[in-house]
């Protein structure tokens, strides 16, 4: 069975960067669940998924535009201490969530200042281009339930 649009589709990823270097890998551990066709994976690699099979293995690369968009340097920013909770627990590459006017933004640590602390709102992977090597395990039909939700249900997809 063909992936299209409405399939759910377990596979098997290992996420390399431009020096071949690994990222991230599903393989120690449950396979990725989605649903084909609803944007809950990148574009680039949803759109090499279409028209696999359950067993095909392939390698895509993906520039930023088809990933997590290219790095946007207004997302570098000076924020007053103030706003976070405890400033001084900071550290640089520490992960932390703000609160803004647009709702929760995650965002790195850069620098820990006495007043300010600079932050990178940027997707850890944003300006970079990735190459996926791919095994696909399962291609089943989605569920009406899956389909209103627009997500997969089950090990490695939506819980609720
Ligand atoms: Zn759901």
């Amino acid at each position: 069975m063909a992936i299209t649009q409405n399939s759910v589709v377990t596979f098997h990823y290992t996420l390399s960067g431009e020096q071949g270097e690994t990222l991230e890998s599903t393989r120690e551990r449950d396979p990725m669940l989605y649903l084909h066709g609803a944007g809950n994976i990148i574009p680039g690699l949803e759109k090499a998924m279409d028209g696999r099979a359950a067993g095909d293995t392939f390698s895509v690369t993906v520039p930023p535009e088809e990933a997590y968009g290219p790095r946007v340097p207004g997302k570098v920013q000076r924020v007053a201490a103030k706003h976070f909770p405890q400033p001084r627990k900071l550290r640089p590459g520490q992960r932390v969530q703000l609160n803004t006017r647009r709702g929760p933004m995650q965002a790195v640590v850069l620098k820990v200042g006495r007043f300010n602390i600079d932050i990178d709102a940027n997707h850890p992977l944003a300006g970079r281009t990735l190459t996926f090597d791919v095994e696909i395990v399962d291609v089943r039909d989605a569920t009406a339930e899956e389909i209103a939700h627009r997500h997969a249900h089950g090990p490695g997809g939506a819980h609720h």
